[in-house]
């Protein structure tokens, strides 16, 4: 049975969310900003350590926090699965301290709002814009540190732009999720996504 893995995509607008993602499934880049403003989703199959993966990537349009109850989440589209997602990925832009902040709230809200075990989610923290560091605000470093050792969650930098590390952040969050046995099995998904061509990544 293949195994199939949610995986929520959240951030402030325009840190790069879209882009990670169609650099992801596609390989491709735009340098002219579309606004997400309905929740998207992608279901691209992945191979990690020989084992097959089908992902539901969803690209969550912005929201002002994270849903704290399932009737919130159901009165608002654009929350849809957000909830009960089996990870997530938190996206800021290096160059941009209040999209940090945004990150901030939201892994607190996850850890809070999600019920008993479940609020141990696996979060991988993603600094985007990577190609544009000369302009951050902190340290890698210094980030790192805080995000790692503080709010207990992975931390990747990336550049959507140049596909740098885009596939190691997706590796680095598959590992963790697989690690804590976070999945579903749905066979119907595994039959939508294989039929799709060109979904299919080797990690
Ligand atoms: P979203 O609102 O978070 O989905 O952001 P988008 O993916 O739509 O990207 C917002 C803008 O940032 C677009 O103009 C992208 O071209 C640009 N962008 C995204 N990733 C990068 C990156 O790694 N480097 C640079 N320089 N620009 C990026
Ligand atoms: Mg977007």
């Amino acid at each position: 049975m293949v195994e199939t893995l949610s995986i929520a995509v959240i951030g402030a607008p325009g840190v790069g969310k879209t882009s990670i993602i169609r650099q992801f499934i596609y390989n491709d880049f735009s340098e002219v900003y579309t606004p997400t403003r309905t929740r998207y989703v992608y279901r691209p199959s992945v191979i990690l350590n020989g084992n097959m993966y089908d992902l539901k990537i969803l690209d969550v349009p912005p929201i002002s926090s994270f849903p704290s109850s399932s009737s919130q989440e159901w009165l608002d589209l654009r929350c849809r699965g957000v909830r009960n997602a089996n990870a997530y990925i938190l996206v800021y832009d290096i160059c941009c301290v209040e999209s940090f902040e945004y990150v901030k709230m939201i892994r607190q809200q996850i850890v809070e709002h999600r019920e008993g075990s479940s609020s141990e989610v696996p979060i991988l923290v993603v600094g985007n814009k990577r190609d544009l560091q000369r302009q951050r605000f902190m340290p890698r470093r210094a980030v790192s540190v805080l995000v790692k050792k503080t709010w207990k969650c992975g931390y990747v930098e990336c550049s959507a732009k140049f596909n740098w590390h885009i596939i190691l952040l997706f590796k680095e969050l598959l590992g963790i999720a697989v690690a804590r046995g976070m999945r579903q099995n749905h066979t119907s998904i595994r039959l939508q996504g294989a039929l799709q061509r060109n979904r299919c990544n080797i990690m």
